[in-house]
């Protein structure tokens, strides 16, 4: 099965497939075994930009590879909010399963052509030598406020929202695959100031346009509850890349803290890659049961 067999079987019963960031090998180790561990279908593993400059772009679609066929379970690689047609083209050649283009700051007409540009070469390469037999491909719309990171507040208004009428004639003139939408969530997580999903918005944008999936950016911060409706009014994809960053960030501080003169990198990276673990297993369970 393709990526996109596992988004339509999630959409059919009410579930959603997750996407989960990482920038090293021990951390896509600690998801694929979570995600296998919890019963989930399949799972997402995305690289940013900055990510992918960190793993390298080659030795993630290796990676990848070698943990689908070790762990004989499904783990596809996603371009996560690929910002150029250059970048995704890189994407794309070197065997990556999925590309987000994330043209949202682009005024709307230039984000489709660049987005439309995106899909013709990924359609027309796919299955090609050294490429991903099929190629998932993800447009932004709606402004997406926020970053991976832990801040204190950011305003967010109605405007930012995704408009149902300008989805309908993105994906129409696009062919995207998949719709990274805005109706109240933020990259990344606040502090000081409750994030909270506007539901109602995001049926008025399913009920206009049914024929794509919706993904949820932005997941990390919000709460199980509003997760769950988002699910139930379907959501199939759903990415957490900030709560991920702060649990290995605060596994490491804990076993260096308890340990100050541990010189082995597995040894304290090791209690990080379970909470790792122990955060994507919980978010599996919540994705599963809605
Ligand atoms: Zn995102």
């Amino acid at each position: 099965m393709i990526l996109n067999d596992y988004l339509k079987d999630a959409k059919t019963n009410g579930y959603a497939i997750g996407h989960f960031n990482f920038s090293t090998a021990d951390v896509l180790r600690g998801i694929v075994e979570a995600c296998k561990e919890s019963g989930a279908p399949a799972v997402m593993v995305g690289t940013s930009e900055g990510e992918a400059r960190f793993v390298g772009m080659k030795e993630a679609v290796a990676l990848i590879k070698v943990f689908r066929e070790d762990l004989d379970f499904p783990v596809f690689l996603n371009a996560d909010h690929f910002k150029s047609f250059e970048k995704c083209k890189e994407a794309v050649d070197v065997g990556y399963d999925s590309i987000i283009i994330d043209a949202s700051k682009l005024p709307n007409e230039e984000n489709i052509v660049l987005t439309k540009k995106v899909v013709d070469y990924a359609r027309l390469h796919q299955n090609s030598e050294g490429r991903s037999p099929n190629i998932s491909v993800e447009g932004e719309l709606g402004y997406l406020r926020g970053s991976s990171e832990v801040q204190k507040k950011i305003e967010i208004s109605l405007s930012d929202y995704s408009k149902p009428e300008e989805v309908s004639d993105f994906v129409l003139k696009t062919g995207v695959d998949r719709m990274a939408i805005v109706f109240g969530n933020i990259h990344g997580i606040v502090t000081e100031q409750e994030e909270k999903l506007d539901i109602e918005h995001f049926k008025k944008i399913i009920t206009a346009v049914p024929n794509v999936f919706y993904v949820l950016h932005g997941a990390s911060g919000l709460s199980d509850d509003d997760v769950r409706a988002a699910i139930k009014a379907g959501i199939t994809n759903v990415h957490f890349n900030t709560e991920l960053r702060v649990a290995y960030t605060e596994g490491i501080h804990k076993a260096l803290h308890d340990k100050p003169d541990e010189t082995t990198p597995y040894k304290y990276l090791g209690p990080a890659i379970d909470e790792i673990k122990k955060l994507v297993s919980r978010k599996i369970k919540l994705f599963m049961r809605t």
